[in-house]
């Protein structure tokens, strides 16, 4: 078993000092104790060390006395405890009793008494006199390294070390690893009252340190881990040299946890910007399939309106969609309606027009949305359908779920409704001229008077109709009428009443004819009938059946209140049988007429067979 050098820890104790202990030192060093012979005091640096067994076995229960300078004041060590380092030339101690008498100020030289009493490896003294021989200066520090430091070499004494640091552990005291750059490590003891006035944050884990303290051991002994260790005793003993390197994987960890979030605003920003175009195709999809539509010609404002809400509902712009527009009267009516699903589409069947009187745009909108909560949907928006001359109806999105319209929704919406408005005007613009040229054609052919078709009609009609006639051999009859002494009735009862006597017998004659014939006032009191017939016969018939009605008949006179009666006398030609062409017809019915005349009036005659047609 190696022995190593004696653990010198006071040089100036010798031999002589055994002879000079102070009188007053023995009994209070033998006052816990059971009565001692003799003590014996011995110096202590006689003490060898069994560094294998960490033990001072031969000084146990003696009693030694030593002199030297305090190093670590036994303040820093708390209330109700007493620790100190004793130091000299050649080594120092560590004085320990949990009965603090005198506390010992650094740099203080004294001289100590007391009973050995080890833990294992650490020389306590117990029971201890202690004797203040006056102040000295502080022993300068010693620079070592870490490795050095945790030896005995330094023990007791104040060495400055550099290492990185690691983690403190902080409760009542602070304590952490110094790493020296060979790889030993030494323990940190750092006070309470020390504890509390260092900033731990600029002493971050794996930070190069530097710290001067008093090397000390505690080997083995609670709650210590065992070695020796550094007791720093200032706050100023601990300096911060380099803060700590980043570890090349906390750096890929950074890097990649940087890529990553770099990578995921990417993603969500390449999704935005999709989700966004998506939209914006469905949109463009929506409003080109609605162009589409409106853009066919002479289509009708239920068309478009239900164009509109089939599409709009197609294409997931609403769930369901309405189209309210108002009538000549100022009722609002439901025009169109569709909604995605079929069972809604049921539940939108038109109902009744709203009163007009609660045509206002925003009371209409109230009507519109109570009357589809009764039917459990949520009215999301109404738009107006404007034209010129103001607000024309109203189109509603409306779901059966109650959310909100996203922005895609709401502007597609918008535009829909631009469109379908102008779409729904033009359709109004020209409906009303396509009614306004119909109104002016029917005037341009038709006789005021009567009602019947003019002249001019009758020859734009037989244009046509006598090269049909000549192509596919089918019959065509001429019926003049003239009235029998009229200018009689205009003279007895007033030229009002001849006109009203006029419209009368056209009356008559729209009555009697057929679908297929055609009644046309040629001027003044002489009427055509322009009938499908073949024969002479048959064509008579319809002539007869003409004069007949016009003679049964009682026109009253509004004046006078007196009864009024006509005959007509009536001419017959056919095609074919009497000519070939309108002039040669219209004259040849003509003659048959004043034939009638001639012959007494009130008759029908059929036209004298003139010449051979070819
Ligand atoms: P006839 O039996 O020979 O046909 O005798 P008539 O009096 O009917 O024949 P006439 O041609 O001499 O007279 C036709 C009259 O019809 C003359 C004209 O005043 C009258 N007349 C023509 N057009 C109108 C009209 O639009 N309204 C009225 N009230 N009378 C008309
Ligand atoms: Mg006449
Ligand atoms: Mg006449």
């Amino acid at each position: 078993m190696p022995i190593i050098r004696a653990f010198a820890l006071l040089a100036c104790l010798g031999a002589s000092a055994l002879f000079a202990t102070p009188a007053s030192a023995q009994p209070q060093a033998d006052r816990a104790q059971r009565p001692v012979q003799a003590p014996k005091l011995e110096p202590i640096s006689d003490v060898t060390v069994d560094r294998d067994q960490d033990t001072v076995p031969d000084r146990k229960d003696q009693v030694v006395r030593i002199q030297g300078v305090v190093s670590t004041p036994s303040t820093a060590f708390g209330e109700g405890m007493f620790q100190a380092f004793v130091q000299d030339e050649s080594g120092g101690l560590m004085l320990y009793s949990r009965n603090p008498r005198t506390p010992l100020a650094q740099g203080e030289r004294v001289e100590v008494i007391g009973r050995v009493r080890q833990f294992r490896g650490a020389i306590q003294l117990q029971n201890l006199s202690i004797r203040s021989l006056g102040r000295v200066t502080p022993p300068a520090s010693v620079a070592a390294e870490v490795a050095d430091a945790d030896s005995w070499k330094h023990m007791g004494t104040r060495v400055t070390i550099e290492g990185i640091a690691g983690a403190p552990t902080l409760d009542t005291f602070g304590r952490f690893r110094l790493t020296g750059d060979d790889g030993a490590s030494i323990s940190v003891f750092v006070p309470p009252q020390v504890t509390r006035t260092i900033d731990w944050k600029l002493v971050p884990r794996g930070a190069r340190v530097q710290a001067t303290g008093v090397a000390s051991i505690y080997k083995h002994t609670w709650p210590y881990d065992g070695g020796f260790q550094l007791v720093l005793t200032d706050a100023n003993d601990l300096h911060l040299l380099e803060p700590p390197v980043p570890a090349w994987h906390a750096w890929a960890i950074w890097a990649a946890a940087a890529s990553c979030l770099l990578l995921g605003i990417a993603l969500l920003v390449f999704y935005l910007l999709q989700r966004r175009q998506k939209a914006r195709a469905r949109e463009l999809a929506t409003l080109s399939a609605l162009s589409n539509a409106f853009s066919t010609p002479d289509i009708g404002q239920e068309q478009l309106a239900r164009h509109a809400c089939e599409i709009l509902t197609a294409y997931g712009v609403a769930d369901a969609a309405l189209v309210h527009m108002y009538d000549e009267h100022g009722r609002l009516r439901q025009l169109a309606a569709a909604a995605a699903d079929p069972m809604v589409s049921v539940s939108l069947q038109a109902s009744e027009p709203l009163p007009a009187m609660e045509v206002t745009d925003n009371g209409a909108q109230r009507v519109i949305e109570a009357r589809m909560s009764q039917k459990g949907l949520t009215l999301l928006s109404v738009h107006s359908l404007l034209a010129k001359s103001g607000t024309q109806g109203f189109l509603a999105a409306l779901s059966p779920h109650k959310r909100r319209q996203s922005d895609m929704q709401e502007r597609t919406l918008v535009s829909a409704v631009k469109l379908l408005a102008l779409a729904l005007e033009n359709s109004r613009v020209q409906e009303r001229a396509r009614i306004e040229q119909q109104e002016l054609q029917q005037l341009v052919v038709t006789d005021e008077l009567t009602k019947l078709y003019n002249r001019r009609f009758l020859e734009e009609y037989l244009r046509v109709q006598i090269p049909l006639a000549l192509r596919r051999g089918s019959g065509l009859g001429f019926i003049s009428i003239d009235i029998d002494h009229f200018k009689t009735i205009n003279d007895t009862y007033g030229h009002d009443a001849g006109d009203r006597v006029l419209a009368g017998v056209a009356a008559r004659l729209r009555e009697a004819m057929r679908s297929s014939d055609l009644p046309v006032r040629m001027g003044g009191e002489e009427f055509l009938m322009l009938v499908g017939e073949h024969d002479a016969p048959g064509t008579m018939v319809i002539a007869e059946r003409l004069r007949e009605s016009v003679e049964s008949h009682v026109f009253t006179d509004a004046v006078e209140g007196k009864d009024i009666r006509v005959t007509v006398s009536i001419g017959i030609a056919l095609f074919g049988m009497h000519g070939n062409t309108a002039a040669a017809l219209l004259r040849a019915s003509d003659e048959a007429m004043y034939a009638s005349k001639r012959a007494g009036r009130n008759r029908s005659t059929l036209a004298a067979y003139v010449e051979a047609v070819a």
